[in-house]
């Protein structure tokens, strides 16, 4: 079963009731680092309302969804590694070995990255 806004660690830092360091912010989203770096730069751009990406993402998300990849792009501008390219993932499902059930982007860079898919 899917994660509740109440027990989910991304809405928790959202409220403050986890720490966590934002990096950017706005009435739509908010960016933080990932706890556990799998490259000099991993950022994670989190919309505030929580939603299991597809699963619950519907044609009204579709502005918000865009959202995202742009504030993906100021970041890494803010972070550097713009010009040197980026990966945005989403993991989706448990096949994509999704561990938390509130959508989010992965900003990755700054080493290159191995081609999957
Ligand atoms: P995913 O596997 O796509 O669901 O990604 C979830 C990501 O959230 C993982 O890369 C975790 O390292 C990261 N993560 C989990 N807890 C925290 C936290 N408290 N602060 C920052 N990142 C976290
Ligand atoms: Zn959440």
């Amino acid at each position: 079963m899917p994660q509740s806004p109440a027990e989910c660690v991304f809405c928790k830092i959202y409220a403050g009731e986890i720490p966590g360091e934002f990096l950017y912010r706005d009435d739509r989203c908010f960016v933080i680092r990932d706890i556990n770096p799998v490259a000099p730069v991993h950022l994670l751009v989190i919309p505030v309302e929580h939603y299991v990406h597809s699963v619950d993402a519907s044609p009204e998300h579709e502005a918000m969804l865009g959202h995202l990849m742009l504030v993906a792009q100021t970041v890494a501008k803010q972070e550097g590694v713009y010009e040197t390219g980026y990966r945005m993932a989403v993991n989706q499902g448990p096949n994509a070995g999704q561990t938390v059930d509130h959508l989010h982007l992965h900003v990755i860079g700054g080493r290159r990255l191995e081609h999957e898919g």
